[in-house]
């Protein structure tokens, strides 16, 4: 396998290990599907650097770009319950994040460059 196939496995597999530990703590999320790699994100990517998560494509599932998996967990966890709350509400950004405050009691918060969905995911 070429080196960068073998880091791009890697990295499919780290975001696939998040997912999967996130559905065993959120019920709604262990009947979704994560679809990494779809083409039609490949092409947002190409003109919006925030471009990394989308549902509504396939039936269930949340679409991730591989590059979502380099991105820190807060980030990656973030990103993921935000889209959740998209499958949840078949509504809006803003509609979504009330969805993951009010009913998973996490707040959205919007940090860094890109000003990316991130999550507090220290214990309180
Ligand atoms: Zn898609
Ligand atoms: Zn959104």
């Amino acid at each position: 396998m070429l080196p960068s196939k073998r880091r791009s496995k890697s990295r499919q597999n780290r975001l696939n290990k998040v997912f999967s530990f996130l559905a065993r703590h959120v019920p709604k999320l262990s009947r979704i599907k994560l679809f990494i790699g779809c083409p039609v994100i490949r092409q947002e990517r190409k003109k919006s650097k925030r471009a990394f998560c989308h549902v509504g494509h396939h039936k269930e599932a949340i679409c991730c770009a591989p590059e979502t998996a380099r991105l820190p967990l807060n980030h990656i966890v973030g990103l993921l319950l935000h889209e959740l709350g998209h499958l949840a509400t078949g509504k809006g950004d803003l509609e979504a994040d009330v969805w993951c405050a009010k009913v998973l009691g996490v707040p959205i918060q919007y940090k860094g460059k890109l000003h990316l969905e991130w999550v507090d995911l220290k214990p309180h």
